[in-house]
């Protein structure tokens, strides 16, 4: 059943404690903290101004990084709440504590179409914990609940989902915001019953972390196209040499499982039929983290084989052409994983030309493309394509989860739409 939309709710002259992702990217600048990308913030705007428009008095609460309970103020949202003003071109007040008498003589002086940004709720260890009695507190703040982090909504925390039941029981709605419902549209509804051909391109680092999501859209998919590291257990899979590139034995099982899933169910399952490599030279360095610096040698394409001093790091030509073929025919893509380590430009290819045919297959004949979160997205913004797209999830960890089927707590935890309404 649908969740209920800010849309449906009648706030005027009331408080709503609006749940947002904003963290934010920030780094430190002439012994200030600044915003690098407020890609998140604008994202919000668009329910913030619906809010507003109609007299609500905002509570916002969010988090920044991992303060891990403590005061850190390389973690405080004040720059937010400076920034966010300048967008929207009106004032928004901040409470540099997300609880306690001062919020909540803050939140109770709203009037009507006013906003008020809380401190990091990550301050609190309780924030994580899900502490009903922080919940609480964070509740006495106000009368209704809306939920449009969905970047943050495959955590069961408190301002996340404790402070939705604490709400509801206290008589008041719980509602997505505009941007979860979009995320909920696209990652959700829109996959249920796709048209087809329905093609899925998943890549990234770990079959493991993605085999939750294979098998799930093995049910639902016309053709699935592998890459990125993830290949190389397959490759290795199929008894080929993969040399030093990223795998996992102990999940080679698990790889041939999934091609046999296909097979029953007559998906077509594509590998790559070539791939980038690269010589590994220990520089004898060490990193930030502490680990090896290597300088990769030699790019070159091989189409068999990876040799054993070399480690594959992207999709090949003759690969990139042929998903860029099969996505060129979908009438609905979902893209989850970069095709290589796309971060290093000589191995960016493979994910650009998948970019551009997802792009292309929008654009000339009204497929839909959906990017599902995290790397992928970065990537696509990486090759300018950001807008010409379908559409780009905010969530990494919470699309992936969410595409995986599993229950979302931020999500679980609001009012479905023939529920009560404020
Ligand atoms: P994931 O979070 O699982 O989607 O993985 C994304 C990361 O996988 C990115 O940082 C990529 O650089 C990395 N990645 C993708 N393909 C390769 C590869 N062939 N070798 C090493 N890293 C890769």
């Amino acid at each position: 059943m649908a969740k209920l939309s800010v849309t449906d709710l009648n706030v005027t002259g009331k408080r709503v404690f609006l749940r947002v992702d904003y963290n934010v990217p920030m780094e430190e600048k002439d012994g200030g903290m600044v915003i690098n990308d407020s890609t998140r913030i604008k994202e919000t705007l668009p329910t913030l101004q619906l809010l507003v428009s109609r007299g609500a008095r905002l509570v916002l609460a969010a988090h920044l990084g991992r303060p891990d309970g403590k005061r850190e103020p390389t973690m405080s949202l004040r720059p937010v709440a400076e920034k966010l003003a300048t967008m929207l071109g009106r004032p928004v007040e901040f409470a540099d504590d997300c609880v306690g008498e001062k919020a909540e003589a803050a939140a109770k002086n709203l009037k009507d179409g006013e906003i008020l940004l809380l401190e990091n709720v990550r301050f609190h260890a309780e924030e994580e914990e899900n502490d009903p009695v922080f919940a609480a507190r964070l509740a006495r703040l106000a009368d209704i609940y809306v939920n449009d982090a969905f970047g943050a909504a495959h955590r069961a925390h408190a301002s996340t989902c404790g402070v939705a039941r604490i709400i509801k029981a206290w008589g008041g709605t719980c509602a997505a915001g505009l941007l979860m419902l979009r995320e909920l549209q696209f990652l959700g509804d829109e996959l249920e019953q796709p048209a087809r051909p329905f093609v899925v391109i998943l890549g990234g680092a770990k079959v493991s972390d993605k085999i939750k999501v294979i098998d799930r859209l093995l049910d639902k998919a016309d053709t699935i196209l592998i890459g990125g590291a993830m290949a190389y257990t397959f490759k290795l899979a199929h008894g080929g040499k993969t040399g030093k590139s990223l795998i996992e034995k102990d999940h080679v099982g698990t790889a041939l499982a999934a091609e046999e899933k296909a097979r029953k169910r007559g998906v077509k399952f594509l590998l790559p039929s070539d791939t980038v490599i690269a010589t590994p030279v220990d520089t004898g360095k060490l990193n930030k983290k502490g680990r090896p610096v290597y300088d990769l040698q030699n790019p070159r394409v091989v189409s068999g084989d990876i040799p054993e001093d070399a480690e594959g790091f992207d999709i090949g030509p003759e690969t990139a052409k042929q998903y860029a073929a099969v996505l060129a025919g979908a009438k609905t893509i979902l893209w989850n994983g970069p095709m290589g380590m796309f971060e290093d430009a000589r191995f960016a290819a493979g994910t650009t030309a998948v970019a551009q045919a997802a792009v292309a297959a929008t654009r000339d004949h009204g497929a839909k493309s959906i990017i599902g979160g995290g790397d992928s997205v970065k990537a696509v913004n990486k090759a300018g394509l950001g807008g010409k797209v379908s559409f780009a999830s905010t969530g990494g960890g919470a699309s992936l989860e969410f595409l995986e089927g599993a229950p979302l707590p931020g999500v679980t935890c609001l009012d479905e739409t023939t529920g009560k309404q404020s």
